[in-house]
């Protein structure tokens, strides 16, 4: 994103005589008061308000202002003698400037003179900026305790009191099912297609720039106002043809489930469970069958029992009655199912 800057104009800054109060002096043309003739204080200069602001004539530029070592008194880069007390300026340092100030366009700016304007600089007063690092530290160190505390493990003899197995198998139907695509995302199978236009997604499209003014202290007692403008864009909507049709899919249509007690009584589903097989409409298919193997335990002294689900190999080898040593978290019990493993 390019910035386009335009040059507005170069103005004085503006100071007040510390000495006799004499006010909005300008800070180019006014080197001294011209009421009691006391050298201008480059630190006192501020922006000028937008309606009392005066351009400078003739304006060159040459650098900062170096401030005079010995009396403070600002002076042009190119002055080689402090014209207040005839210093050599060999070893001056450029004088502070102020910051530059942004608005947006169509705002005004008013004077920085704070001071002037009656208003009291008020240190900012961030939401607590001494205890908030304290609590997050405090709070950082509680939570890095409880991790530590709930995630410790102790090992355990665990008794097995009983085998519980469990197993379920959809059966999926091929048949007609209402859907939603875009045209170009049709399958080929679609039936009593249906569409209309919507939106699809969006593209970004240019709509004119935000402008703010800046000015800038030169800090040789005038500042430079631009015009800074920022293309700015906005999402227009991109339309795409949306279609309601019918198409065949697998579906699931019921679920087959099975579930018992005990090592002995195991059964897998008997043949595919599908009514007719094969592509047709009506046509059934087994689908993904999930079977869970848990082994219920009771932890020495522990007077609740568990259930944690296994491989059906590990639940095969353990029988009821058996011990077996597992781990178990320190703080509040809980087998930890994978050492069962
Ligand atoms: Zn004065
Ligand atoms: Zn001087």
């Amino acid at each position: 994103m390019t910035t386009r800057e335009e040059e507005l104009g170069t103005y004085e800054m503006l100071w007040d005589c510390g000495a006799c109060g004499t006010a909005k002096l300008l800070g180019l043309t006014h080197r001294h008061c011209p009421a009691c003739g006391a050298p201008q204080e480059a630190s006192k200069r501020y922006f000028p308000s937008d309606e009392e602001k005066v351009a400078t004539l003739d304006h060159v530029y040459t650098g900062v202002d170096q401030q005079c070592a010995a009396c403070g008194s600002p002076s042009a880069i190119s002055a080689h003698h402090c014209p207040n007390c005839g210093a050599p300026l060999a070893e001056g340092k450029a004088v502070a400037t102020k910051g530059p100030e942004r608005i947006a366009e169509t705002s005004v700016f008013s004077s920085s003179n704070a001071e002037r304007d009656g208003e009291v600089p008020v240190p900012r007063q961030g939401p607590a900026p001494k205890r908030l690092p304290v609590a997050l530290l405090v709070f950082v160190a509680l939570a890095a305790f409880a991790i530590f505390a709930f995630t410790r493990k102790k090992s355990s003899t665990l008794d097995i009191v009983a085998h519980h197995w469990r197993m379920e198998r959809p059966i999926e139907v091929y048949e007609l099912v209402a859907r939603e695509a875009w045209r170009d995302e049709l399958p080929s199978t679609a039936t009593g297609v249906a569409c209309h236009e919507e939106a699809r997604s969006t593209r970004s499209v240019p709509d004119g720039e935000t402008c703010e003014r800046v000015r800038k202290d030169l800090g040789n007692g005038a500042f430079k106002e631009t015009r800074e403008c920022k293309p700015k864009f906005r999402d227009e909507p991109v339309m795409g043809t949306r279609c309601r049709f019918e198409a065949p899919a697998w579906r699931v249509a019921r679920t087959d489930r099975a579930e018992g007690q005990g090592l002995a009584s195991v059964r897998r589903f008997a043949g595919s469970g599908a009514v007719r097989t094969g592509l047709c409409l009506g046509c059934e298919r087994e689908g993904r069958v999930e079977e869970v193997f848990e082994l219920e335990v009771r932890a020495a002294g522990s007077p609740k029992t568990e259930r944690c689900a296994v491989s059906e190999s590990r639940w095969r080898a353990l029988a009821d009655g058996a011990s077996v040593v597992a781990a178990v978290r320190a703080v509040g019990g809980g087998v930890v199912c994978a050492s069962l493993e």
